[in-house]
């Protein structure tokens, strides 16, 4: 059976190019980057050309780039490096961040930190002015995110630095879902940390970076060899950090063709379930800001889980949210945010394009999603019933815990 990779979101695959960037740092050129013979020479100079290209890419200089593991890393460290460093012990993030910044920001709240949740519209947007008056309180740093990984909602990352600017405020943005497919101005859009991961846009897995300004207060919270100038202790992963920044290059380049040909699978996909009643789109409208390879349907009277599990055993890989959080039975942290009822949050699919979807793929997904979402309704209790708030009722039961 061909499979379908519609979960890009979740992870990207390799691109072959990077692969052939990559290979020579694992067989050939495999010196630790501190060493201080021709190996190590060979790694040092591959790990700063790759720094340079990062750099030039995001509008940052090359010694601003910190490399890493990954996403989780880089918001660990944005979060509990600047409290650390700060005599301000007090954060202001949104309700529809990535668990990396959520878990972490409630970790600190534990010790002892204070943490300001901000509220979203129905569309996932934070609400900017409800930041502003968070601000107004002194606070060492503001967490948002550049866009949401379940809804794709792109926030508006440039004002809210600048207000950040303006109270004295560190600014970290989490850019995981973002890099590659937008486009990216550190200097532009008033941030000061920002986190990436390589295995989002076609690069390996377990590699990312952090974009740190120059002059931010902020202390690393790995300690050893004093790599990455102090910030990030750790032998570089060479061959991870050259395919990170060919995958970057390669991302780049070709983003404004990738992003106008996502937006039409998008509006393709869109049309096909139009016909499916009682569905709709979480997040902002298809086109608009929006991530353009992020289509995210609700569906009434169906689990997502189900779909999810049938859309699969037709060869197509979807999600009903956030990887993270697929063994997690209660309603997506997101789509509450936005005011879903939680039965509705429930009956949710996000399929996320990538380079390798063609419209062939997309009308297969538009067929199989009708036929499940019919076949499920017509087994589905609910839909008997016609009293919804007693489905609801049994729904919220059965999902608290
Ligand atoms: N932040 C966002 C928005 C993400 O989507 C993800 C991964 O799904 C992460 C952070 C974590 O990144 P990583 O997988 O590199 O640790």
């Amino acid at each position: 059976m061909k499979r379908i990779y519609l979960d890009h979101a979740a992870t990207t695959p390799l691109d072959a190019r990077v692969l052939k960037e990559m290979e020579p740092y694992f067989l050939e050129n495999y010196g630790n980057a501190s060493s201080l013979h021709s190996f190590g020479r060979e790694a040092r100079e591959a790990v700063e050309k790759s720094r340079e290209a990062v750099a030039k890419i995001l509008n940052a200089k090359p010694d601003e780039i910190v490399f890493n593991s990954g996403g989780t890393e880089g918001d660990n460290t944005a979060l509990r490096g600047v409290i650390k460093a700060s005599k301000t012990k007090r954060i202001v993030t949104s309700k529809i961040e990535h668990h990396a910044v959520e878990h972490t920001s409630k970790e600190l709240e534990k010790e002892g930190a204070e943490v300001e949740f901000v509220e979203v519209d129905s569309e996932g947007f934070v609400d900017v002015a409800a930041i502003e008056k968070a601000l107004a309180k002194e606070t060492a740093i503001a967490s948002i995110m550049h866009a949401n990984n379940e809804i794709g909602t792109i926030e508006p990352i440039a004002e809210i630095g600048e207000m950040c600017r303006e109270k004295g405020t560190i600014f970290h943005t989490d850019a995981v879902q973002s890099v590659g497919k937008e486009k990216i101005d550190v200097e532009k859009m008033n941030i000061d940390l920002l986190s990436a991961s390589g295995h989002k846009f076609y690069g390996p897995k377990g590699v990312g970076f952090m974009y740190i300004k120059k002059g931010t207060k902020i202390l690393p919270i790995l300690h050893g060899g004093g790599h990455e100038k102090g910030m990030r202790s750790g032998t570089e992963n060479v061959a991870g950090i050259v395919g990170l920044a060919k995958a970057l290059e390669i991302a780049e380049n070709e983003r404004e063709k990738e992003t106008a040909r996502e937006k039409k699978l998008a509006e393709r996909l869109v049309k096909g379930i139009s016909e499916i009643g009682n569905s709709w789109v979480n997040g902002p409208e298809i086109g608009s800001k929006r991530l353009s390879n992020n289509i995210n349907l609700g569906f009434d009277f169906v689990e997502g889980e189900s779909m999810v599990f049938m859309m699969d055993e037709k060869g197509i890989a979807c999600s009903t949210g956030s990887a993270c959080s697929t063994k997690d039975l209660n309603p997506s942290h997101v789509l509450m945010a936005i005011n879903l009822k939680p039965w509705k949050a429930h009956g949710s699919l996000r399929i996320t394009t990538g380079r390798g979807t063609t419209e062939k793929d997309i009308d297969y997904a538009v067929e199989s999603i009708s036929e499940i979402v019919k076949r499920l309704r017509e087994i589905s209790p609910l839909r008997k019933g016609k009293d919804i708030s007693k489905f609801e009722k049994g729904f919220e039961e059965r999902h608290s815990h």
